[in-house]
């Protein structure tokens, strides 16, 4: 150990710490005596909580979702339990090429049996695993394929003496998060569970308080030290969940103080064109429309205008599955705007919906005398000089593209309102960077008016965080005389009958199209390619009619054509790969046969499927899996975790077509981050909050956080100086930091 190390790592002088342990905590960011204040258990051994084998089997019986229809209200996928049990046994079997798997096999004092499958560092296990002795097993539990408890390479700990006589006296153990190299370095968690004892005692006086006494004596809180020590050690289970309500109170409590201010710092440094709500361009597209607007499309129209008419610059969320209808209402927003003399802008994510973008837009504004441009990659110079000249004059008083838009050498006039559809795809560098483009045109110190759309639904408590600084508007109805898609599971073996039933589908008039996943032969995957089954599709299942290719290694304008002629009625179906996820709107077509359905994810399922369903016709969607799933979703009897969740996927869509409830289930299978693009988006990590579970505190901890920051924006109050500390500490690194002082 060198001698820098001596000085840096504090926690070596801890009692039964020691500069080997020193440093593996510093390896896992644990540096301070602080940090090992607030490394809290990642769960508990409670005599009232840990089931018996026998309960535990009977519950995963009943559990298991496939049982009963509806098994989606409380899908336990992957939940952790402990058990405490004892090994009668140990067993090796080999399989493979000279691999062995160990099994474990443990019982309990009611009878109950349970195994663990070790399938690697089996040597390992078999020597430290002692028979006979009494073991805590945490672990995601699954029933094995004679209804037994299996558990595969579990946390497993030797349940020592004494823990057990305080365990059967009632109390609540806590059990840590050790590492591989906390354990290396001859870390156990009994071990752990004394060094934090001494240090919370120690150190009770650093535990700084963050949260004011008002706020603390109305909710009902712990103080902080007390949460604190009743994490680690808890009396019993009510102080541990009021400490644990605390934690996760704060822990959201200042991101939406910091959401607050962001907000509030963008709503008074920046100003927003003035936009009068009065449009007769608005009202005459209205008037013309072949359809009335649904109430939620009202509604919406109504905060946007409100919103441009306010003096402050737009920045607003709308939230509509597909087929809500969100195009009508960004024109008629555009329509709005352009009334009161400004340009306004689309940017889309892919060419294709650019595309169609124009060409709905186009066809509407037709008869208002009002022009637009579309700027794509890929035009040639003279067009493109065309295109710059309209919309620096403002001919072009909607600009529809992608991310040409962003292009150097275009000079918007007066860019008043950007609507960015799909913004999930977009990153923030490129929103700025049309915002700024906007800003350049509007002169004065004005910014743009925003307006990001999404037919990703997203759950509520997502949208409260993620998008905490935007307001957000949801269109839930959908048009009237719009039937649900019809949407049922079907195995490999079933697709001929599928392929009648598309035969006779086309044969009525509709159209089809047939999904693959992937476009590029994977060797390794036995998956289908869309090109290869468009052959085969084209000779061998529906030589009588005409069907077309449409696959991401296409260039945009053949994408295009393709797309064109299918909307046309020049192919009958449309063999594709997942290039259709968005835009396209084809009202004839009726029926989609997703292949290989089990490899998409949820939300994109969800995105294919709707692509049909956009007229009053009666629509279907099928979505085709393994033959093997036949035999796991009847004899509810599921390999792995994979094989669990594409089933999961499969039956939520059979089973619903709303959109947010399609995300929560997304969101419980993947976690929050996935769903959002962990890269893009900037949430923390949070540790005590549960953003698919824990909707109440979030929703009621944003209403704290804004209305506090509404009364007292700079945070001056000296009540709340606990907060303030707080916020400064917790928030000073983040980027966007807005400093309150
Ligand atoms: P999305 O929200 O997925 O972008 P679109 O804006 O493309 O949906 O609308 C889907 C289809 O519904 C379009 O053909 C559009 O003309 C039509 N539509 C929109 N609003 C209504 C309405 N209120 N009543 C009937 N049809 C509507
Ligand atoms: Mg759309």
């Amino acid at each position: 150990m060198s001698k820098n190390n001596d000085e840096i790592l504090p926690l070596q002088w801890i009692k039964g710490v020691g500069p080997r342990k020193a440093e593996a905590f510093a390896r896992e960011g644990i540096i301070s005596i602080m940090d090992l204040v607030y490394y809290f258990p990642r769960s508990y051994i409670d005599r009232n909580a840990v089931p018996s084998l026998k309960a535990l089997s009977v519950k995963l019986k009943q559990e298991n979702f496939l049982q009963d229809e509806s098994f989606n209200k409380n899908i336990s996928y992957k939940t952790e339990v402990i058990v405490v049990a004892r090994i009668i046994d140990k067993l090796e079997h080999p399989f493979g090429k000279g691999r062995k798997l160990l099994k474990v096999v443990l019982s309990d004092s009611t009878g109950g049996n349970a195994e663990i499958r070790f399938w690697n560092y089996t040597d390992y296990y078999k020597k430290i695993l002692v028979s006979g002795e009494l073991y805590t097993i945490s672990g995601i539990p699954t029933l094995g394929k004679y209804n037994n408890i299996e558990f595969d390479h579990p946390e497993i700990e030797p349940f020592e003496q004494e823990d057990e006589k305080l365990y059967m006296k009632g109390m609540i153990l806590p059990v840590y998060r050790l590492t591989q190299g906390l354990k290396n370095a001859g870390l156990t968690i009994r071990a752990l569970r004394e060094i934090i004892s001494g240090l919370i005692e120690k150190e009770s006086g650093n535990i700084r308080e963050t949260l004011n006494e008002g706020l603390l004596s109305k909710l009902k809180f712990p103080n902080k030290k007390d949460a604190v020590r009743a994490l680690h050690f808890p009396e019993n289970s009510q102080s541990l969940e009021r400490a644990r309500l605390r934690m996760k109170f704060e822990e959201i409590f200042f991101f939406e103080i910091y959401l607050a201010l962001r907000k509030r710092g963008a709503a008074q440094s920046e100003k927003g064109p003035l936009i009068n709500q009065k449009s007769s361009l608005a009202r005459q597209l209205y008037d013309s429309l072949p359809f009335t607007l649904t109430n939620d499309q009202k509604k919406v129209i109504r905060e946007i205008a409100g919103d441009m008419n306010s003096g402050k610059p737009m920045n607003r969320l709308l939230q509509g599955d597909v087929g809500s209808g969100k195009t009508i209402v960004a024109l008629l927003s555009m329509l709005v705007a352009i009334d009161s003399g400004f340009q306004t802008a689309i940017l889309a994510p892919t060419e294709i919906l650019a595309e169609q973008h124009y060409n709905s837009i186009s066809k509407y504004i037709k008869e208002l005398g009002i022009n637009s441009a579309q700027v794509m990659g890929g035009q040639n110079k003279r067009m493109r000089r065309e295109l710059t000249e309209e919309i620096r004059t403002q001919n072009a008083k909607i600009v529809i593209g992608t991310h040409a838009l962003f292009e150097a050498e275009l000079n918007y006039n007066k860019l008043g309102l950007i609507i960015i559809d799909e913004q999930h795809r977009f990153g923030v560098a490129q929103r700025a960077e049309l915002k700024r483009m906007a800003e350049d045109s509007l002169g004065g110190g004005l910014a743009p008016h925003v307006l990001v759309m999404s037919a990703t639904p997203i759950p509520r408590t997502l949208s409260m965080t993620y998008y905490g600084d935007l307001d957000v508007s949801v269109i839930k109805q959908m048009p009237v005389g719009r039937k649900p898609i019809k949407t049922k599971i079907a195995f490999e073996s079933q697709l001929p009958s599928v392929f009648d039933f598309i035969k006779d589908q086309v044969q009525e008039g509709n159209q089809a199209y047939i999904v693959y996943p992937l476009v590029e032969k994977s060797e390794k995957m036995d998956l289908k390619d869309a090109s290869d089954n468009f052959e085969y599709l084209k000779s061998e299942i529906f030589p009588e009619f005409k069907l077309g290719l449409l696959h991401g290694q296409m260039f945009w304008y053949e994408k295009e054509e393709v797309m064109k002629d299918f909307l046309d009625k020049k192919y009958h179906i449309l063999v594709s790969t997942t290039v259709i996820e968005v835009g396209i709107d084809v009202p004839d077509a009726t029926v989609m046969l997703i292949e290989n359905a089990e490899r998409f994810g949820l939300s994109q399922l969800h995105q294919l499927r709707g692509r049909v369903g956009r007229s009053s016709k009666q629509s279907y969607c099928i979505l085709a899996t393994k033959d093997n799933y036949r035999f796991e979703i009847k004899n509810r009897n599921i390999d792995t975790d994979d094989a669990k969740a594409n089933i999961i996927r499969l039956k939520t869509m059979e089973r619903t077509t709303d959109g947010f409830e399609i995300a929560q289930v997304d969101m419980k299978l993947r976690g929050p981050g996935d769903i959002l693009g962990t890269k893009q988006s900037g949430l923390p990590e949070f540790k005590f909050i549960d953003l698919a579970a824990d909707e109440k505190i979030i929703e009621y901890a944003r209403k704290k956080a804004f209305a506090l920051i509404e009364a007292d924006p700079g945070l001056k109050n000296p009540e709340i100086k606990p907060i303030k500390d707080e916020y400064i500490a917790k928030y000073r690194n983040i980027e966007n930091f807005i400093d309150i002082a």
